[in-house]
């Protein structure tokens, strides 16, 4: 579904290189949650800004649903990138708060072109239904919303398109303990509902042993280490993972 190959990235800043992506290569099956986890500077936000088509690649192939990305005109890019959605990790910052959720959600289908309006807002009734927030919620803007809510909102707003992919950056770190679980529940029956293929990015050991399949371990832009989550947590060959899995508390 997603394939990563050998991806570089560098960025110069202040005088000095990073290499941000060093040759990152992962691939994510349908239906299935990959995880992409590191310490902050890592190169996974870098990542996933490539895969989202935000930063252009040094070198490397990118393929979403077995559409390679390299060498096709914007609108093929923006075309096969229409089937990967993003959701951000803060609800408090990414949504617009002057617009109205009805809004925030049609905004893709607007972009996109996606139907006629009676049908986008349909699609964004569907949306809000399948996220399990009341059809109300729609007239109300996010400062009215919990943190929760926010992020059912943000969720939705993704779904709306109807991807295949959805890309979940730290979706339950801004959040509180207790509406955590019920946002990692919901993640889950979408993807059971609808065959969901996750990119899950966290600095969250305990968490990513919980929702992934598989994982790749990011250092200093490289992958030291990937495979499936019950053989990376219970025999990690390399050290940095060994020393990663230790400091979970
Ligand atoms: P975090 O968890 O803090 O978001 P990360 O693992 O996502 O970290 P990246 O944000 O991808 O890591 O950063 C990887 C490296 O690339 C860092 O050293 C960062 O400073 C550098 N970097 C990222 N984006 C840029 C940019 N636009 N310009 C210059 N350097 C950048």
């Amino acid at each position: 579904q997603i394939d990563v190959q050998e991806v570089s990235k560098r960025f110069s800043a202040g005088g000095q290189d990073v290499l941000a992506c060093d040759g990152v290569s992962f691939s994510v099956q349908r239906g299935r949650t990959h995880a992409l986890v590191g310490e902050s500077g890592s190169g996974k936000t870098t990542a996933v800004r490539l895969l989202l088509g935000l930063e252009q690649p040094d070198g490397g192939q990118i393929s979403v649903a077995g559409q390679s990305t390299s060498g096709r005109s914007r609108t093929e890019v923006r075309d096969i990138r229409r089937h990967l959605q993003l959701v951000y990790q803060n609800p408090f910052t990414s949504l617009d708060p002057t617009w109205r959720v009805g809004r925030i959600i049609r905004e893709p289908l607007d972009q996109f072109g996606v139907g006629t309006k009676p049908e986008r807002a349909q699609r964004v009734r569907e949306a809000l239904e399948s996220v399990g927030l009341p059809a109300d919620v729609a007239s109300r803007r996010p400062a009215h919303l919990s943190g929760g809510q926010r992020q059912r909102v943000a969720i939705a707003r993704a779904l709306v398109v109807r991807p295949d992919v959805v890309v979940l950056d730290e979706p339950t770190s801004a959040l509180d303990v207790s509406v955590q679980a019920g946002i990692l529940e919901l993640l889950s029956k979408l993807q059971r509902e609808l065959g969901l293929t996750y990119l899950f990015v966290s600095h969250d050991l305990a968490l990513v042993r919980q929702v992934a399949d598989t994982v790749s371990v990011l250092r200093k832009g490289q992958v030291v280490e990937d495979g499936a989550v019950e053989d990376i947590f219970s025999r990690p060959q390399h050290p940095y993972t060994r020393a990663l899995l230790d400091s979970i508390p």
